[in-house]
């Protein structure tokens, strides 16, 4: 069967917008939240295990409404980001949810608050359900009064809520200038990215000389913001809730413990070398003595080799069935249920991504296929996602999405497969080239740079604390710069800047590391692979399907895997470090 460029087929879902079946889904989900408010009187320290599993049952009966209703919605805007229709139904269903987690708020309350033995006697007979229960406890030790929690929830919104939606507001306001083609064009932060990071290096100084002097402008109020949100994150965090550090909240979050994260940042750092070695090899390749910091994602494709739609939906499965023909089956079937809208096409959303819904459903991929070699890796990548979640699909609602640490193993070792095939395969230097930079230039922007981000973020929290000025840390930022680029890379003054033009550590503070730990993760698995081969298989398969049903620092464990070993974390170094030795060899 020859694969074409397509849309995808949502039937499977609901047939349409304006469907009895899609008006059912909403009255259903609306008797089952008010029949679930009905339990709240059942809920005893003492009560039977039947009626407590009964009760979980309904609560994931819910979600799974609410998960085939939004991926509808959410799925049908991203296929036409204009459909009217599809904006509509998109804030009914934001509505419609923020109401539901309100009503059935009460369960979370009283499990977190139930005490350890009732608690333990009921996850005991939970089965799939358990980790999804012991998760929610985790917060116990760290969760206040209720009137305390509610306080703290009305003071949030007009409070760091308030506080990062100005920083949206204001930052989103900004409009670039930047001279192209001796034509003055005013730009958004996208489209002015589109010229850092391109072909012409006198425009990519430009364009981030720009990028800077706009936000260094309002560097002294971004800076004062963020010095709020870490302050108010202390306060909360570690004064209140009782956290050892600012950092290991976000790790309790991710479930994973706070030493498995200390050695992936200190494993790094020692690294950084082997990505200073391949700057180098960037410089020599665009020409110039010393990489600017404004060259760092200068292409340096040479070949415009084009991969037709069907060969590379081939290349794929081959390269996953050399793995294990079982997850080239499951990769097919995607195709073959018409879930995947490959196609360019206006209004449609940009880049690429898998939507798992529910266990059983086959989950939907939204790429935008050019044929670029590039193209070809982001398929197998979405698809890898799509495997993951299909091994998984004996799990409930709650435990079969697996949690954000090892959401990108599946993915990007699908990658890995893939890239793998077409270096055994390609004979054409350039091309060898292109695919091993474009990894390595990945490699850099989820492992080296997130990780560094995270120790800004680790540092500037703590030098707050100590009364910091904004000044003071723009020079800590420079110095987390130094560090990242060694000798290898020219850094000029405007970037001090960088870290007040970063949401994410406004947003969700210390998100950015989970990034490299998925990133890296891979890599060392891979080498594990290359180690082990085949004993290896039958290891990772158990890691995908076991999903989100475990934390990760055991699901990991039951494959040999100690995520607070420097040893095995120095493993994916060594992957890179193998791609940096081949590229020097081109
Ligand atoms: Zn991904």
């Amino acid at each position: 069967m020859a694969y074409e460029l397509t849309t995808w087929n949502l039937d499977e879902l609901y047939p349409g917008f304006e469907t009895p079946e899609l008006q059912g889904a909403f009255d259903n989900l609306e008797e089952e939240v008010t029949s679930f408010e009905g339990v709240r009187d059942k809920l005893k320290p003492d009560m039977d295990v039947e009626t407590f599993l009964q009760v979980v049952r309904a609560s994931e009966s819910m979600t799974r409404i609410g998960n085939k209703l939004s991926s509808f919605v959410g799925l049908s805007f991203a296929a036409d980001t204009q459909n009217q229709t599809a904006q509509t139904y998109m804030a009914r269903v934001q509505q419609f949810g923020a109401d539901m987690a309100n009503r059935t708020l009460f369960f979370s309350l009283w499990w977190k608050e139930l005490d350890e033995k009732n608690a333990e006697r009921l996850m005991a007979e939970a089965g799939d359900y358990r980790y999804y229960l012991e998760e929610m406890r985790n917060f116990k030790p760290h969760t206040l009064s209720e009137a305390e929690e509610k306080i703290i929830n009305i003071k949030d919104v007009t409070g760091t809520g308030a506080l990062t939606t100005l920083y949206d507001a204001i930052t989103n306001r900004y409009v670039f200038k930047l001279e192209v083609d001796g034509e003055v064009q005013e730009l958004t932060r996208g489209a002015l990215m589109a010229h850092a990071q391109g072909g012409d290096p006198d425009l990519r100084e430009k364009a981030y000389q720009e990028l800077y002097r706009v936000y260094g402008e309002d560097g002294p109020i971004l800076g004062q913001m963020y010095q709020s949100r870490a302050r108010d994150w202390h306060n909360e965090n570690v004064s209140l809730r009782k956290f050892s550090s600012a950092m290991s909240v976000r790790n309790l979050v991710n479930d994973v413990p706070d030493e498995a994260v200390d050695a992936l940042i200190e494993v790094t750092r020692k690294n950084s070398k082997i990505f200073h070695r391949f700057f180098k090899l960037k410089a020599k390749l665009l020409g110039v003595d010393k990489l600017r910091r404004y060259d760092i994602y200068a292409p340096v494709a040479k070949s415009d080799k084009k991969f037709d739609y069907n060969d590379a939906t081939k290349m794929v499965f081959d390269s996953f069935r050399d793995f294990d023909p079982k997850i080239a089956e499951m990769a097919q079937r995607v195709f073959d249920k018409e879930h995947v809208d490959s196609e360019v096409r206006k209004g449609k959303r940009d880049g690429a991504f898998c939507a798992s819904i529910n266990p059983e459903d086959t989950p939907y991929v939204l790429l935008n296929y050019q044929g670029r070699a590039r193209d070809v890796a982001t398929m197998a990548h979405e698809l890898g996602h799509a495997i993951h979640a299909m091994l998984a699909s004996h799990h409930t609602a709650f435990t079969f999405h697996s949690s954000l640490p090892l959401a990108e193993t599946a993915s990007t070792f699908g990658e890995m497969m893939l890239t793998d095939k077409l270096l055994a395969e390609e004979k054409d230097e350039d091309v060898r080239r292109d695919i091993l930079f474009k990894q390595m230039d990945d490699a850099f922007a989820t492992i080296l740079r997130q990780v560094y981000f995270a120790l800004f973020e680790r540092d500037a929290h703590k030098k707050i604390q100590e009364k910091a000025s904004v000044d003071d840390l723009s020079a800590l930022y420079m110095e987390n710069l130094k560090e990242q680029f060694g000798d290898a890379v020219e850094i000029s003054d405007e970037f001090k800047w960088e870290w007040v033009s970063i949401p994410h550590i406004y947003h969700v503070p210390f998100y950015v590391y989970a990034y490299s730990f998925g990133q890296l993760l891979v890599f060392s698995l891979y080498k594990q692979f290359k180690a082990e081969g085949e004993s290896f298989k039958p290891k990772y398969l158990k890691i995908l399907s076991s999903g989100g049903s475990e934390s990760p620092a055991k699901i990991l464990a039951e494959a040999g895997v100690d995520i607070r070993s420097a040893e095995f974390w120095q493993g994916g170094f060594d992957v890179l470090s193998g791609m940096v030795d081949e590229l020097e060899k081109l």
